[in-house]
């Protein structure tokens, strides 16, 4: 369903994926390690379109989607949580939930809060008050607010309180027996146990295993 072929990503001058062909089926839960600086984030940000200058082909369900900004790649089901949350800090837990929400907005809602149920209980508190982990779920939560059906994660787990991190991990295995297809990157191996497959990116190449 998601194909990357020849990718290459540069940052000005400097050249951060080299060559990255992948594959991820309807349904997988496929994990994306490696050390700092391998280029995850930039694969994740790639697949969504974020990405300063980019080379390759990038297909979702058989749509040619390279040349698509952001919004359009999420018009059909494309769904990315970047490490730093990128939250409206300045907005309550419903606002945020609510300012990127499409389609039937109040079953979505409903189906957010069933997979994090702490948030129910906090809607009308800034973001800016919660902690880490609970601005982690509230990241999720909103990007499930548009409907996904590839959720592309940057470290969803990282620096978060362990029980959150059950919370989130609990979550995410949830979304992927909904049929959600999830690709994750992560270096601390909270999901790694469930993975599908393991791809493991070194220096901007993907390693064959
Ligand atoms: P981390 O877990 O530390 O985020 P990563 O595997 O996600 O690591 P990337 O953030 O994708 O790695 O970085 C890949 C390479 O691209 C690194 O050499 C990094 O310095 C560089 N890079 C990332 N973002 C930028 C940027 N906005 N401008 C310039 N170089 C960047």
């Amino acid at each position: 369903m998601l194909e990357v072929r020849h990718l290459n990503v540069w940052y000005g001058a400097a050249q951060a994926l080299f060559d990255v062909s992948l594959q991820v089926a309807a349904g997988e839960l496929v994990v994306l390690e490696g050390l700092n600086g391998a280029g995850k984030s930039t694969l994740l940000q790639a697949i969504m379109g974020l990405s300063p200058r980019a080379t390759g082909a990038i297909s979702y369900q058989k749509k040619s989607i390279e040349r698509w900004e952001p919004h359009r790649r999420a018009l059909i089901g494309l769904g990315y949580v970047a490490e730093d949350r990128r939250l409206f800090t300045g907005l309550t837990v419903r606002e945020n939930l609510r300012l990127a929400a499409r389609g039937d907005v109040p079953a979505r809602e409903a189906q957010a809060l069933q997979l994090f149920p702490a948030l129910a209980t906090m809607l009308d508190r800034p973001s800016s008050q919660m902690s880490g982990g609970e601005q982690q779920m509230l990241a999720i939560a909103r990007t499930l607010m548009t409907g996904p059906t590839l959720l592309l994660l940057d470290e969803p787990c990282e620096g978060i309180a362990p029980l959150l991190v059950e919370a989130v991990r609990e979550a995410l295995l949830l979304l992927k027996r909904q049929g959600v297809t999830l690709l994750v990157a992560e270096q601390n191996q909270i999901l790694a146990a469930h993975a599908d497959r393991t791809l493991t990116l070194a220096a901007g190449r993907l390693q064959q295993c």
